[in-house]
């Protein structure tokens, strides 16, 4: 029996890449595109490809044309064609014409409605979206997005197509930016939002979210390698598509590098300058340094986790409770919640001497409102993300010490960690990004645009995140995301902030639910 007939339209990025995926998995493939220099070059891009997965003989199955009804017979149409409504509704009409029902049609638009494509083919039940992620051999998600005309059967199809082909597939509403280009936007507009308010620089934000936060890639230079044009571009889509719903509104920043035609990697400078072809500066490891004499740790979930770290660097490690030893190096206030922490902190601020730090970890509460009840305000560092294996967080409220600073940093190296300064807001950086993911993930939960595990699978197959968004607000605790993010909104007085009715909810009784 022959194989089932793939028709894939547009042959460019894209489409090589979905044209290759299907060959590889048995199916017959007629690639058509109006470009004959595109099909040539793609023909041998899906050629070496193949050659690569020791698949070469696959190639015989492909069949490029540049005639429409080339595509006859074929069973699933594949539209790859380039991101503009006019042009795909006309060439999805046409298709559906040249393969009428029960033919399938799925586009890979990343931000167009596609009830605005089905709506133009003479079959629009048999219509949906599957959106494929860049470079389509590497990631393994697509998002099965079903507008409210697609039946069944066309969904029903589609998801067998994808398992076939390897890829997993997610379905999502008909929404804007759907799952991944949607939850993902706080990613890079959050770090420009760090940015644009000098609370760091890039290097250290993207230092910060992949060695303290775990995130593959940090956010700028991310955008360098998408392109901080292609970003600019999908989150402006995304804004202009919610009615200028302000947690989507795009920074000046990024505006201002497309300008000036600093679009990243592919242009030789974004974020960061790639002049001489190098890697975004990275801090390297600080030097071995065997700490002396003994830290006070308060008490707390973290407790016990920052003593081993301080005991392993060779700390006498003392419960916070304890009278202060003469060898007393700083005091370590790890408490769970916001007045917890700030009832130690004061505490302890009576009963050390000035000269030694107290570090306090700053989550929902500021390294300034810790300092501010203190008679010696000037020894209050926050920190935040110890746990992790690369970076620290330090933050400075305006009034810290030049002796608790340099203490601070002594401490953080000795730790084998590389501290990292950040201006102090709640939140500072990673539980800041981590909350506002959370957020976007809940507004979309509720918004009925996926279910929960569908949101998670799709934010980690899609940017490669360790972890979904959900999953990390729930190990973070729902209440202190809330915590944080009302936090934000009290100091900033900025609509994005606002809290999801499900996340709020969340935090009130444990569970998320839509
Ligand atoms: P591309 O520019 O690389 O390829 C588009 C191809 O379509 C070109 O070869 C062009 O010759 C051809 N074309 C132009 N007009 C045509 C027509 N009328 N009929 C048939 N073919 C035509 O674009 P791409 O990056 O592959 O993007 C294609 C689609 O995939 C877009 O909708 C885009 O939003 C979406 N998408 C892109 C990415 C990505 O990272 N590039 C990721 C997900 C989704």
């Amino acid at each position: 029996m022959a194989p089932e007939l793939i028709a894939v339209l547009g042959g460019g990025t894209m489409g090589g890449g979905v044209a290759q995926a299907a060959l590889a998995a048995g199916y017959a493939v007629v690639l058509y595109d109006v470009s004959a220099a595109a099909l040539g070059r793609t023909r041998e891009r899906i050629g070496g490809g193949l050659l690569k997965q020791g698949q070469v003989e696959a190639l015989g199955r492909l069949r490029c044309v540049s005639e429409l009804a080339q595509i006859a017979g074929a069973a699933i149409i594949l539209e790859a064609a380039p991101e503009r409504l006019d042009l795909k509704q006309d060439l999805l009409r046409r298709a559906g014409e040249v393969c009428p029902a029960p033919a399938i049609i799925a586009s890979n638009t990343s931000s167009l409605p596609i009830a605005a494509l089905a709506a133009a083919c003479p079959a629009p039940e048999r219509v949906a979206g599957l959106h494929f992620f860049n470079p389509v051999h590497r990631m393994a998600l697509v998002e099965l997005i079903r507008a409210p005309q697609t039946d069944e059967p066309t969904v029903a199809a589609l998801l067998s197509f994808s398992a076939r082909i390897g890829k997993t597939a997610v379905q999502a509403r008909d929404t804007p930016g759907f799952v991944v280009n949607r939850v993902a936007r706080p990613y890079y507009s959050e770090a420009l939002r760090l940015l644009g308010a000098g609370a760091a620089d890039a290097a250290a934000i993207d230092t910060l979210l992949e060695r303290a936060g775990q995130f593959p890639l940090g956010p700028f230079a991310l955008m360098d390698l998408i392109g901080v044009d292609i970003n600019l571009a999908v989150t402006r889509s995304v804004y202009e598509q919610m009615f200028h719903e302000p947690r989507f509104r795009p920074h000046p920043i990024q505006q201002q590098l497309v300008l000036e035609g600093a679009l990243g990697r592919k242009s030789g400078r974004g974020f960061y300058d790639y002049a001489a072809g190098a890697s975004p500066p990275r801090p390297g490891p600080p030097p071995p340094a065997a700490l002396e004499g003994s830290a006070l740790v308060g008490a707390g979930s973290w407790g016990p986790a920052i003593g081993a770290l301080c005991g392993a660097a060779g700390l006498r490690v003392l419960p916070a409770t304890e009278a202060a030893s003469p060898d007393l190096r700083a005091a370590f206030v790890v408490a769970g919640r916001a007045e917890g922490a700030a009832a130690l902190v004061a505490e302890l601020d009576l009963r050390l001497g000035p000269q030694i730090p107290i570090l306090a970890q700053c989550v929902d509460i500021t390294a300034c409102e810790l300092a501010q009840p203190l008679h010696h305000p000037g020894r209050l560092v926050g920190f935040d993300g110890l746990f992790s294996d690369g970076a620290i967080t330090l933050a400075a409220s305006p009034v810290l010490d030049a002796g608790a600073r340099a203490a601070a940093e002594a401490l953080v190296a000795g730790l084998g960690r590389s501290p990292v300064w950040v201006a102090d807001a709640p939140g500072l950086v990673v539980s800041r990004v981590v909350a506002m993911l959370a957020n976007e993930a809940a507004f979309a939960l509720g918004e009925g645009v996926a279910d929960a595990d569908a949101i998670d699978a799709a934010m980690c197959l899609g940017t490669n995140h360790p972890l979904g968004p959900l999953a990390r607000a729930e190990r973070l605790g729902y209440a202190r995301v809330v915590a944080i993010l009302d936090h934000l909104w009290a100091e900033l007085r900025e609509e994005r902030y606002r809290v999801a009715p499900a996340l709020r909810r969340a935090a009130r009784v444990g569970v998320l639910a839509a």
